[in-house]
């Protein structure tokens, strides 16, 4: 039996947020490392984004330093790129959303004013490039001797871009008896000495990309331009395939209603196919996997989350409508069809923002998916504008997380602009 993220210790507040976040139950480095962090250990974890790692080290640190508390700061995240500083106090935010605790983001990029005036109203948790967390230490904007918290979030690439001497510096003015947490997607020898440097009897956590699909599993990819083009898909392959027994699985509640009317009105009829996600009651949830379990219905519709620790197998044909962003989730709906010999068949829609997840997939599966063909019967829509600048955004976010020195696609159109006039040097700004 999986653990939940009750049976972690977590106060109510967290269990509630993450909750509402539709977390149903925690991921591998969840249930690993969070018993370990609250057991007030120094742990160096190998996890790779896309495995939970965040809310690995935010619940157990949130859960320590608990409520608002005077004006310094009790808890410091360190990160390399200022758009993964903004992702990870995010997740602060949301994880922390029924605590009083105050959350406060710095990075480099734009003037420290804000965030100056941001850290004097009071802060218990910093999420800091190291760069602009030095300069607002000398700037003497930041006390430090109420740390006792330290993360180093994605430490290798940290290292790779230099940090070292500011993380150095930070190691020397923050109080030495604290508790410390390491992550890195890898374990290279600079890791290992960095992690023999700065913690204190670490455990260590490795959380190693799990293995094949099964080869029994047809998996395809369908590149398409939009949402509406991805639904018109979903509806001819109903209609021109056998499929048999089905689970869809969609990102988001939104995505997963909308997938679920379409295909109720137009496809398959309201007695064939159930929806679960984490608004639908517990009564609701337990009757729609029995519906298809007992082969009742055909199809079910899930989104990512409600369905982690479902256990549903023999299906014919596994929809993955989005692309899961916990990565070993591919995997693991894909164990749910070809079961026993049976064949099964595994789509993945892909819309262009998400070729960057997909990529990741793969490479974690080592396996690259073939893509068919959108057959001629389905309808390409235009791809509305607001959908395009949407994951136009994404892709620069995504770029952005992979090499900080790129500017966005926006300044990139500046800067040749500027090449007629003067001579464009390469940006020297340096990014914190
Ligand atoms: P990370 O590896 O921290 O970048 O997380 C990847 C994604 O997984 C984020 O979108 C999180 O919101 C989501 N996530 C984290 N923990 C869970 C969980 N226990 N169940 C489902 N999704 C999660």
């Amino acid at each position: 039996m999986s653990k939940t993220f009750k049976d972690l210790e977590l106060n109510k507040q967290l269990v509630t947020a993450v909750e509402e976040l539709g977390y149903t139950e925690p991921t591998e480095i969840q249930e690993k490392a969070i018993p370990l962090i609250m057991a007030g250990h120094d742990v160096l974890g190998i996890a790779q984004t896309g495995t939970g790692k965040t809310a690995a080290y935010l619940l157990p640190v949130l859960m320590k330093i608990k409520y608002a508390q005077g004006s310094q700061a009790r808890a410091l995240v360190l990160a390399p790129t200022r758009e993964l500083v903004m992702q990870i106090h995010q997740a602060a935010v949301e994880l922390g959303k029924y605590t009083d605790l105050r959350m406060v983001a710095l990075y480099g990029g734009l003037g420290p004013k804000t965030q100056i005036e941001n850290l004097k109203q009071g802060v218990d948790l910093i999420v800091a490039t190291p760069g602009r967390f030095l300069d607002l230490y000398r700037m003497g904007e930041i006390p430090v001797k109420g740390l006792n918290y330290l993360v180093l979030d994605e430490a290798d690439k940290m290292m790779d871009m230099g940090f070292m001497p500011q993380i150095r510096k930070i190691l020397e003015v923050i109080p030495r008896k604290r508790k410390n947490l390491l992550f890195s997607a890898t374990f290279q020898p600079r890791v290992e000495a960095l992690s023999e440097e700065f913690l204190e009897a670490p455990l260590k956590i490795e959380i190693t990309p799990s293995a094949t699909t099964a080869a029994t599993v047809e998996q395809a990819v369908y590149r398409l331009p939009n949402f509406k083009t991805k639904i018109n898909l979903l509806g001819y392959l109903f209609e021109n395939t056998a499929i048999q027994r089905a689970i869809i699985f969609c990102r988001t509640k939104t995505v997963a209603d909308n997938v679920f009317k379409f295909l109720e009105r137009k496809v398959v009829g309201a007695k064939n196919i159930r929806i679960l996600h984490a608004n639908k009651g517990q009564n609701t949830r337990i009757n729609s996997i029995e519906d298809f379990k007992s082969g009742e219905v055909q199809v079910l519709v899930a989104t990512d989350v409600a369905a982690r620790g479902i256990d549903v197998s023999g299906v014919s044909h596994v929809i993955n409508f989005d692309v899961p962003l916990i990565y070993e989730d591919y995997v693991h709906r894909i164990g749910r069809t070809g079961r026993a010999r049976a064949e099964g068949v595994a789509w993945t829609f892909i819309l262009k923002h998400e070729e960057y997840h997909f990529g990741k997939i793969e490479a974690l599966i080592r396996t690259q998916i073939p893509e068919l063909e959108i057959p001629s019967g389905v309808k390409i829509e235009e791809t509305p504008f607001e959908e395009n600048q949407e994951m136009l955004k994404a892709i620069d976010n995504q770029r952005k997380k992979e090499d900080p020195t790129f500017q966005g696609a926006f300044h990139e159109k500046k800067a040749k602009n500027m090449k007629s006039t003067s001579k464009a040097k390469p940006s020297a700004k340096r990014r914190r």
